[in-house]
């Protein structure tokens, strides 16, 4: 029995327009779970939008977009030689080390490729004198723009600049500027091309346009001193335990419901397969208008669910809501209206 994703259609795509139109040169990214909608989904989406070019986060995720997307494919791995990297005309390469570059520019078939900054994101990428060689010196390869990837939050405009000025460049994909950012930066460089980078903003920028709903697979009335699941807890209370779809291989349990006060530590104590200090922990489902106590830490793929009396607990096969982190959760179903 599944767990759903729920799209509003019509609310959803109309946020996908806008966001693109609002973003010039925008670059959807689709990676991972694909945001919730998997990446096929996204590629689909992406086609769809009629933008020129797609992000995946690496190169397995190539096999999955270009059957299902006609444009460029750019991976935000950085290329190595010891990956089984696509070498399609239609794939651009990131390159953050000096002898990766080297490697693809010995090919016969000039990759396209895009250099990597080292920000201050710590993450890939070439220190500021390299990246400024490279792309003066780049023979061997087709150089499609540098690229900077940023931490989260604002303020990045020092380090932009500095950037730009460094190593200057007549495209630079970038992620993580907001709005403002992105409308300071085209005021101060007309004559660079931006390329926003775009993943949450885009795919989960209208939370209202989505709904994750479990079903109720199963119901049982429990009364104070009983003992179930595979931890065999105590109930202290009467009333139901339902068992509902969505458990660890879904991502149910990594995520933290969105109002709880101690939301970092619930999730690092839900990842470990434990619960809080108090020995119960909030779920996501949401029964008769509340998130309700989880029974024990959820299983593969359901979890068991505390109702107290007097609540009636909906009936077996109903759907109920679920508070999903979407990056973390793998549906069995989506239906977009
Ligand atoms: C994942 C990723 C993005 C998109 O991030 P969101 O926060 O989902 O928009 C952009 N750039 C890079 C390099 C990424 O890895």
């Amino acid at each position: 029995m599944p767990l759903s994703l729920y799209v509003d259609g019509t609310r959803w795509r109309e946020h996908l327009t806008r966001t693109a139109a609002a973003s010039p040169g925008l670059v959807p990214v689709a990676k991972g779970n694909g945001y919730g909608f998997t990446v096929a989904g996204l590629a689909r989406r992406t086609e769809w939008l009629g933008v020129d070019t797609i992000a995946v986060g690496t190169y397995r995720e190539v096999a999955e977009v270009e059957k299902r997307f006609s444009g460029s494919i750019l991976v935000l791995e950085p290329w190595r030689p010891f990956l089984d990297a696509s070498m399609s005309s239609r794939v651009i390469h990131t390159v953050g080390r000096r002898e990766d570059l080297a490697a693809l520019a010995a090919r016969e078939d000039r990759p396209r490729v895009v250099l990597e900054a080292r920000t201050s994101m710590g993450r890939h990428g070439l220190s500021s004198t390299d990246l400024a060689a490279a792309g003066k010196a780049a023979r061997g390869v087709r150089v499609e723009g540098h690229a900077m990837h940023l931490p989260l939050g604002e303020g990045h405009r020092t380090e932009v600049e500095r950037w730009m000025a460094a190593a200057p460049a007549q495209c630079w994909f970038v992620s993580h500027l907001t709005k403002t950012e992105l409308d300071g930066l085209h005021e101060r460089h007309q004559n660079v091309d931006l390329r926003p980078r775009v993943g949450t903003g885009l795919w989960l920028g209208d939370r209202g346009a989505l709904i994750a709903r479990a079903t109720v697979t199963d119901s049982h009335v429990v009364r104070r001193g009983d003992r179930v699941g595979y931890q065999q807890r105590r109930i202290n209370k009467g009333g139901h335990v339902l068992v509902v779809s969505g458990g660890t291989a879904h991502g149910i349990g990594l995520e933290a419901p969105a109002a709880a006060a101690s939301n970092r530590q619930r999730a690092v104590s839900l990842a470990r397969g434990g619960l809080e200090a108090t020995g119960r922990a909030l779920s996501p489902y949401k029964i008769a208008g509340k998130q309700r106590w989880f029974v024990e830490p959820p299983h593969m793929q359901v979890s068991l669910v505390f109702v107290p009396a007097p609540v009636t607990p909906p009936p077996i096969g109903d759907e109920i809501e679920v508070q999903v982190r979407f990056t973390t959760t793998i549906f069995d179903e989506m239906h977009i209206s």
